[in-house]
């Protein structure tokens, strides 16, 4: 009963946000800079900042983040940070000797104002940065958007900062994967690897934050989309972003720049998202979908005809990050269960729009909001129960208080292990999306039935 005090009555709020469904910028910042190979994120501000950031991408992926930080304190604040991150630049590239510093801004360090572009041009000139390493940077003001907005304002300066305009093409299509798990873009490289298509993924961070146990520490690990990739991305025969927050403006800003065509699309979630994915790929690099995608496509599908029956009008509540809530709300509607309540902390109206257009056949009341908190979705749970609660960790509160099972899905996910590991897109993660939410259900049926229906065999 932690959150007994939520009451039914719903009031209309607008300066207030109780238990937030998003977190700051910089930490989308940060997990876009670990898919750099040899790259450090560096956060321009106040060590409290650096140290939360750190800690919340390593609790949600198990594995030590490093990232360095400018270190403000009274002073920087009144007089700006420009000593402090030349100094940093310099003891970074001394001691711990990485290819690129990915520098984010702060809530403080863009409130006073510093020029990051300009200090970075000074640290080139002073001669602070080594030849043939580079020193990127994204503005990530956390009272503007959330952690996909700092995602996908660093992925857009990887492109604005590397991408070397070329007439000369490489072959090569370019993936914007969005905030996803790094088992997730395996997985989507996977997929386009068995159609034949030569990718690179900007950013890359599987095998970085869900790398194994080798007994010995590695600051940079294998993995990460190299210099060398980031500046051929110029020359690449498309670029495909998926998710509209996360990953377009990077995939858009690169098509302006350097003429390389972009199409956005949603996320591989679910059935028709990963089909419109794998159409996608096919039509830009102009090959054929193998069998062995039809057999895994047709898993998904055998899948869903088996589990039918238990998902057919069980009401769902879903909180999230907006690129990944499209898709999977078309998804769970597609095999008739009822998305009744759904919330993302990231603002953005066309989310509202996308949502109603993919839910208008779904039966009674759709409530969604963009910019919305974990308070009001527990309220409307409260005012129209459900049979399943998606959230991340911080949804426990709710499942708990309302007796709901909850599937966590999502970022971040502090209180399990294994998400990194296991991906929820493409056809292979529609089927462990389904596994997951049958288990919740059906646990929940075994433990409230009466002994005379308690089954072996359901
Ligand atoms: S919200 Fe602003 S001040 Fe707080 S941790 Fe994020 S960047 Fe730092």
């Amino acid at each position: 009963m932690l959150l007994r005090h939520t009451g039914k009555e719903i009031m209309e709020r607008k300066a207030l946000t109780i238990n937030p469904a998003k977190t700051c910028q910089p930490i989308g910042a940060m997990y876009a800079a670990l898919g750099i190979h040899g790259c450090l994120p560096h956060s321009h501000g106040s060590q409290g900042c650096c140290a939360y950031h750190r800690s919340a991408l390593t609790r949600h992926y198990r594995e030590p983040v490093m990232a360095a930080t400018s270190s403000f304190t009274e002073g920087a604040s009144v007089f700006g940070g420009q000593a402090n991150l030349l100094q940093a630049i310099n003891n970074i590239f001394t001691t711990y000797e990485p290819e690129v510093i990915a520098v984010h801004t702060t809530c403080l360090s863009e409130t006073i104002g510093d020029d990051v572009n300009q200090i970075a041009r000074k640290a080139l000139l002073d001669g602070k940065i080594p030849e043939g390493k580079t020193v990127i940077h994204a503005a990530t003001p956390s009272y503007v958007g959330s952690h996909v907005t700092g995602f996908a304002n660093m992925v857009k300066a990887m492109f604005d900062q590397f991408a070397v305009k070329t007439d000369e093409k490489n072959g090569k299509l370019n993936i914007v994967p969005g905030f996803v798990e790094p088992s997730d873009m395996t997985e989507i490289k996977r997929v386009a690897a068995a159609m034949g298509v030569e990718t690179i993924m900007v950013p890359d961070t599987s095998g970085i934050l869900n790398g194994p146990q080798t007994g010995k520490y590695r600051m940079y690990p294998e993995g990460g989309v190299t210099v060398e990739e980031l500046r051929s991305a110029g020359a690449g025969i498309g670029t495909l972003a998926l998710g509209e927050l996360a990953s377009a403006p990077a995939a858009r800003s690169l098509d302006n720049r350097c003429k390389v065509p972009c199409r956005v699309l949603d996320l591989p979630i679910g059935l028709a998202a990963t089909d419109r994915f794998v159409d996608g790929l096919r039509k830009i690099a102009g090959v054929n979908v193998p069998d062995s995608l039809t057999f895994e496509r047709g898993q998904l599908i055998d899948i869903v005809t088996d589990m039918h029956q238990y998902f057919y009008g069980k009401k769902v509540a879903i909180s999230g990050d907006p690129d990944q809530l499209i898709p999977l709300v078309e998804f769970l509607a597609s095999i008739d269960m009822i998305p009744s309540h759904i919330v993302t902390g990231t603002p953005g109206k066309k989310f509202e729009k996308r949502i109603k257009e993919i839910t208008k056949d779904v039966p009674g009341t759709v409530n969604v909001k963009a910019g919305g908190d974990l308070f009001m979705l527990h309220q409307w749970m409260k005012n129209e129960p459900v049979d399943l609660l998606i959230c991340n960790t911080y949804g426990k509160y709710i499942a708990r208080d309302e007796d709901v099972p909850m599937i966590r899905m999502g970022f971040p996910i502090f209180d399990r292990v294994g998400h990194s590991y296991h991906p929820t897109t493409c056809y292979k993660g529609g089927i462990r999306i389904l596994e997951k939410i049958l288990d919740a259900l059906l646990e929940r049926a075994d433990r409230d039935a009466p002994e005379e229906s308690f089954e072996l065999v359901i």
